[in-house]
């Protein structure tokens, strides 16, 4: 990866080398020039500038930037764009605060953009204590994610600019929200190419890490400190509430969810009435998890398998062996990051949906999603699709599904839908 050495991108004051801009306010602030044609996407409101848009060398160079530090960024003719956080390694070298002119990134402005995403999720319907709170760059905070568990909030800093205002952030958080509990979760491996060291431990309040959430009719227990990204799969909230109407509306008895992770879509199903659910997942303490939320609420253990496998061998096995089921859930983790994996990403989520077609009553639920960025929704369809036709199966497609609503999608960052869905109903023969 090729980045333009930090001293010899062009830090401009007015064009003049040597004197930094002034801020609306008349406050020093260093600004980015962009090279000729790669302001479009600012104009379009998308707020991430790539190490390769920046004009770079010169004799402009009039002083480098800190990490997470505003700059100001003007196109190559000097106009300007907007206010935005610099990053000292990430290839996006910059992610936009404001494209306002006027706006002054300070404490009251991230307060106040706080503020908004919070008071954004009255418009959502949300069936449960644990939402998202701020999803990043879709609520104007790029690089940051808080998590709200019943009285407990996590957050997870992933930018420089979110990190410079840390302290900030927490504070805004705490008398936004009236809650006195804070976990910093910065331990996601986008940190490192910000060129940011993992964090994580209590930023204010302090005690069990353990909580337990009430979604829709079922709860959950999580570990905020040990448990996957913040603790949990919020994102999949809405995805398990239709997964338990469908097992009962159409009475599916044998269950199998593969990648269950704690189990959220095993309690799903047992509380629509499945007779057995099978989960799989290679984490030993996610399986754990998984028994410990069954038990929690309330049904008999006999009623599941629990099993610490790959699910690849697994479903495998049951082709073998002749196995089927009414209803099938794939939630993988992310194949393809970026497009740069998309390709053998494709081959491996048809591989799996090939196999849990064939495993599949006919008039069963296949319920199967992608989380990965680099696969849009018209390419895992036709990654499923494929596995149809190489399983020698047909299926209606009865629902689209994306993440939550509290992990929103914008007009002006697409990245935002990263997770999809499809629920395939096997046609009878
Ligand atoms: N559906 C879950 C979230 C799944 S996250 C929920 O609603 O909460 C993806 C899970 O896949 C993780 O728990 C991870 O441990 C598991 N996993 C990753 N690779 C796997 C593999 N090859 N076989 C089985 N499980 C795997």
């Amino acid at each position: 990866m090729f980045l333009t050495p930090l001293c010899q991108l062009s830090f401009l004051g007015n064009g003049v080398p040597g004197v930094f801009a002034k801020s609306p306010d008349n406050h020093p602030m260093k600004s980015l020039r962009l090279k000729p044609g790669k302001e479009k996407s600012l104009l379009r409101r998308h707020p991430w500038v790539f190490d390769g848009a920046i004009a770079s060398g010169g004799s402009g160079v009039s002083g480098c930037a800190e990490a997470g530090e505003t700059v100001r960024i003007d196109s190559s003719g000097g106009q300007f764009l907007a206010w935005a956080a610099f990053s000292l390694q990430s290839k996006i070298r910059a992610r936009v605060w404001s494209f306002n002119e006027a706006q002054r990134i300070d404490a009251t402005f991230i307060g106040a953009a706080c503020a908004r995403a919070i008071l954004a999720r009255s418009f959502f319907n949300i069936q449960s204590d644990g939402l998202r709170l701020i999803h990043g760059e879709s609520d104007g905070l790029p690089g940051l994610v808080v998590d709200r568990y019943g009285d407990t909030l996590v957050a997870q800093f992933s930018s420089c600019g979110s990190e410079r205002f840390k302290a900030v952030i927490v504070d805004a958080l705490l008398k936004q929200t009236g809650l006195t509990r804070l976990y910093e979760r910065s331990d996601a491996s986008v940190r490192s190419l910000e060129g940011l060291p993992e964090a994580t431990g209590w930023l204010a309040g302090s005690g069990n890490t353990e909580v337990i959430l009430t979604e829709h009719d079922w709860k959950l227990s999580l570990d905020i400190a040990s448990g996957h990204k913040t603790g949990f799969y919020l994102d999949q909230r809405d995805s398990r509430h239709k997964f338990s109407q469908y097992t009962r509306r159409m009475g599916f008895k044998r269950v199998l969810n593969c990648y269950s992770y704690t189990g959220g879509f095993t309690v799903a199903a047992l509380a629509g009435g499945a007779a057995h659910v099978t989960s799989i997942d290679s984490s030993g303490p996610a399986i754990d998890r998984a028994i410990a939320n069954v038990a929690l609420n309330g049904f008999d253990a006999n009623r599941t398998t629990m099993r610490d496998a790959d699910v690849n061998a697994a479903l495998r096995q049951y082709v073998k062996d002749g196995a089927t089921f009414d209803a099938i859930v794939l939630d993988p983790p992310k194949f393809a990051p970026t497009t740069y994996h998309a390709e053998r990403a494709a081959r491996a989520y048809k591989d799996i949906n090939r196999l849990a077609l064939t495993l599949l009553e006919p008039g069963g639920a296949l319920f199967t999603y992608s989380c990965s960025g680099g696969i849009s929704a018209d390419l895992f369809h036709k990654i499923v699709a494929g596995a149809g036709l190489d399983a020698g199966v047909d299926a209606y497609i009865t629902e689209r599904m994306g993440g939550a609503p509290d992990h929103p999608m914008t007009v002006t960052f697409p990245e935002g839908e990263y997770l999809k869905g499809l629920v395939l109903v096997k046609k009878l023969v």
